[in-house]
């Protein structure tokens, strides 16, 4: 039997086996910065790794950037982010604690999800085989009265946030009772906007320039648009196109939390892809498909789902979030976004440079229309790792069993890939055939070679960090150059020959089914 693994055994087992550590840990940490350890950064790079070839390498009209963190403050003004990259936050009296209102009346719509799903689970246990799921929830008073309830808060809060209505948030919160998750205490403040842009003095003099405010780049979307001209110019593509980027992104969240959920410092993998007015709509599905089948070709379907955008940003004609079951429950993991022309003409306004596209096919100049999609690394980590991690029960050497902890995640993901394990570390015959097949391997992909303790226990170290292939060699690998090699997921075990390794391990690891 599995067990289901809470957010604590997940930020524990990151801290154990060296994927994520708090920062500045000595000085008890910074509020929701992580560092990424020694596994944490393999698999980091491993997840950019499969955007990066699944997005660059195998579309010829997709190329890569790397734009500087920090950028003109006027790309701010442009792209609407000085006056309206807000969030609505609300101040309890009594903890003095800071909250985003919209995530409270979130998390109170989710306190009554809950309460239907528990009724459900409790009448299927009742009912046993005879349950009829479906005829439960649209009958059930109880359960009837909880999802009408939970319909009219999420229509409120839609309403609200469309119109930006700060003082119908506050009205929420107040009918619905809603208290301080900290103090208990319902005594609110109004609701008000806070910019969740980081600002910072550029250069020795503060008085130097009126521009010399520069802030942290909230999202790196806006180092693409600036460098449309040079980048179409320089590679020659022809619309539609796009422009890739990976890098770090800061946003003052007024409330950062969930672990690598939501941090003030984060990265994305941002990919604008630019189209002829009028066929932004035919893109976004096309990216809503294959960005689906992305996550879908690593995690299970059942944990992934669309969700269309009730309030759009102030640029976008459409736009979704693909959502992952996180443990704490459906939550989003990458954004589509139809941006319109907003950005580009926007810039266009500003600096006075003509961003347009002379389109040949149809012999006329216009700003091209993007559809984005933006995903945070981190949160793919986390999903990565909430998915795989996994505790079960495997039967042991004396016909009993043992509990196991292992990361079942996609093979091309895990930080290490190979574990090369001699038998029994005391006899230099077997270390040395060990060595020799490690040099063999470590060119082909990341291994490591392992002596240390006894073999089962070497295997459930390899399990926690997700290795999907252990190679031992023994006694007979000296008579006949074959290895064991061991499924981390199945626990199979073939006796191979050393000269096959490096194909089928190829075969094993390669990349995935998209
Ligand atoms: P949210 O509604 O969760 O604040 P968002 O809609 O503001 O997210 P976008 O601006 O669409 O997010 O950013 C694209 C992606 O960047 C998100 O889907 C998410 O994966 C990631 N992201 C955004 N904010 C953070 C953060 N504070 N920490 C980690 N990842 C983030």
């Amino acid at each position: 039997m599995e067990k289901k693994a809470s957010l604590k055994d997940i930020i524990s087992h990151c801290k154990e086996y060296g994927f994520i550590f708090p920062s500045s840990e000595i000085y008890d940490g910074l509020s929701a910065s992580y560092d990424y350890g020694p596994n944490g950064v393999q698999l980091k790079n491993n997840i950019k790794d499969y955007w990066w070839k699944s997005m660059v390498q195998l579309h010829e009209n997709i190329v890569g950037l790397d734009a500087a963190i920090l950028m003109h403050p006027k790309v701010w003004k442009a792209s609407g982010h000085v006056d309206a990259f807000n969030d609505p936050m609300i101040d309890n009296k009594d903890s003095k604690k800071r909250y985003r209102a919209d995530t409270l009346i979130e998390d109170y719509i989710s306190k009554i999800d809950n309460k239907i799903e528990k009724e459900v689970t409790k009448a299927a246990k009742r009912f046993g085989d005879a349950f009829d799921k479906e005829q439960f929830v649209t009958t059930n008073p109880r359960v009837l009265k909880n999802v009408a309830k939970r319909d009219g808060v999420q229509e409120r809060l839609n309403k609200a946030l469309r119109e930006d209505d700060l003082v119908e948030l506050k009205n929420i919160i107040v009918d619905c009772e809603i208290a301080c998750p900290d103090s208990g205490s319902r005594s609110w403040t109004d609701v008000r906007q806070f910019n969740l842009m980081f600002s910072m003095q550029f250069g020795a003099l503060a008085s130097e320039a009126e521009n010399s405010v520069v802030y942290l780049r909230p999202e790196t979307a806006q180092g693409i648009f600036v460098n449309f001209l040079n980048v179409k110019n320089a590679t020659r593509q022809k619309v539609p196109f796009g422009i890739a980027q990976i890098g770090k992104a800061f946003r003052n969240e007024i409330i950062a939390r969930q672990f690598i959920f939501r941090m003030r410092e984060f990265e994305q993998m941002e990919m604008q892809f630019f189209v002829r007015p009028g066929e932004e709509m035919k893109w976004y599905n096309y990216w809503k498909e294959a960005r689906m089948k992305w996550h879908q070709a690593v995690h299970p379907s059942e944990k992934l789902r669309y969700h269309d955008h009730e309030k759009l940003a102030h640029y976008a004609n459409a736009a979704l979030d693909i959502e992952f079951k996180f443990p704490m429950g459906f939550r989003e993991l990458e954004g589509i976004h139809s941006r319109t022309d907003f950005d580009l003409s926007s810039h266009q306004d500003l600096s006075g440079k003509k961003l347009q596209y002379f389109d040949p096919e149809i012999k006329e100049s216009y700003v091209p229309y993007v559809v984005e999609t933006s995903i945070g690394l981190d949160r793919m980590f986390f999903a990565v790792i909430a998915n795989g991690y996994t505790t079960e029960q495997v039967p042991n050497a004396k016909g009993g069993t043992d509990e196991r902890t292992v990361l079942k995640i996609h093979p091309y993901l895990a930080p290490v890939k190979v574990a090369i394990l001699p038998l029994l570390k005391t006899k230099p015959e077997l270390t040395s055939k060990a060595r020799e097949v490690f040099d063999l391997l470590k060119v082909i992909t990341d291994c490591q070679y392992d002596e240390k303790d006894a073999i089962g226990r070497r295997y459930r170290r390899q399990d926690a960090i997700g290795t999907p292939i252990c190679v031992t060699i023994d006694f007979d690998t000296l008579e006949d150059n074959t290895v064991t090699i061991r499924n981390r997921d199945t626990l199979e075990q073939e006796r191979i020959a050393i000269d096959q390794l490096p194909n089928i391990i190829l075969e094993k690891i390669k990349f995935p089914n998209l």
